[in-house]
């Protein structure tokens, strides 16, 4: 990772965009972002690989700014030869970091593929290319959708840790209780790597709910209600999520979090003026 980084282990995650006007809008983003000298950037991988082309393209435009990139790599759907084949090529790029997730199957799509659950991903990608990459993970403190119980889910994930993972990034969240309490039980089953809290900055309610809905992220009532009630006013809207968000982020510092790890939407305001807030 880089040697100029920020002391606070900060990274912004962006999204692969579709069109020349998306990737340029990026690249302005990344610059702005940059002048924060985060520990790395990443870019998703859409599910089932679909995104695999363009995910590698934006990583090595993203990366022409001196900082770590990272791209995300989900397993579900797909052939350990073409794992393999997009870890070598991403090891001759120069690429040391990766996102490991073993993703969601879209609809219609067909068999899970090889490798069913990230930890088997962790460790093929060990298998595969040794120490080579660094290894971040998902962790749900909220817990994982699909998890038949908080303890599971747990477990689950320590098993992901002890499979290569050097550290974690968490789903979003609102609440940092539920933080706390994810980070003190995974060290207590021996998960000694850096939990990073995930952030989701606030600036669209709409699109806030729907993403809440599909990744199991909670809105709690009183954030939800009062940002219902601003209706279609989208700076209200703005103005409050930050001043919620920010508090969150101190609150998470200030009990230990290692790091912020920002969901930027390819967007750099609402992250920029989340750190103008907070003190480190
Ligand atoms: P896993 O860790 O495999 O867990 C999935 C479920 O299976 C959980 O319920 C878990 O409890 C259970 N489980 C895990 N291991 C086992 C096992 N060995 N046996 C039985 N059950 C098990 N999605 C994308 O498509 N592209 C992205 O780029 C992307 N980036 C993400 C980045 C972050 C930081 C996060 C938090 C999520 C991201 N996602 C992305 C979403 C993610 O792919 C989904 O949440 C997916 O449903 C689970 O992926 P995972 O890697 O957490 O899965």
């Amino acid at each position: 990772m880089s040697t100029q980084a920020h002391p606070l282990g900060i990274s912004f995650e962006f999204f692969p965009p579709g069109t020349e006007a998306g990737r340029d809008k990026l690249l302005r983003t990344r610059d702005a972002l940059a002048e924060r000298r985060p520990r790395f950037f990443s870019v998703t991988y859409g599910a089932g690989g679909s995104t695999q082309a363009r995910t590698r393209q934006i990583v090595q435009q993203v990366s022409e700014a001196g900082i770590t990139t990272a791209p995300h790599l989900s397993c579900i759907g797909s052939e350990k030869s073409a794992l393999r084949d997009l870890l070598h090529q991403y090891r001759d790029e120069g690429i040391d970091s990766l996102v490991a997730l073993r993703g969601d199957l879209p609809s219609g799509m067909g068999g899970v593929g090889e490798l069913r659950y990230a930890n088997e991903l962790v460790e093929f990608i060990r298998a595969e290319t040794g120490d080579h990459f660094e290894i971040a993970v998902a962790a749900y403190p909220e817990s994982h959708p699909q998890a038949p119980s908080f303890e599971r889910d747990l477990e689950n994930f320590a098993r992901k840790m002890r499979a290569g993972a050097n550290l974690a990034i968490t789903q979003y969240f609102f609440t940092a209780d539920a933080y706390f309490h994810f980070v003190e039980r995974a060290r207590a089953l021996g998960v000694e790597a850096p939990i990073v809290p995930g952030i989701m900055p606030i600036t669209n309610y709409t699109k806030l709910a729907r993403f809440s809905d599909a990744c199991g992220a909670e809105i709690p009532r009183w954030i939800r209600k009062q940002l219902e009630a601003y209706g279609d006013d989208s700076e209200a809207i703005a103005a409050f999520g930050e001043e919620v968000v920010s508090r969150l982020c101190q609150r998470l510092l200030d009990g230990g979090a290692p790091g912020l790890h920002f969901y930027t939407l390819n967007q750099a305001e609402p992250a920029l003026a989340i750190l103008d807030n907070i003190t480190v």
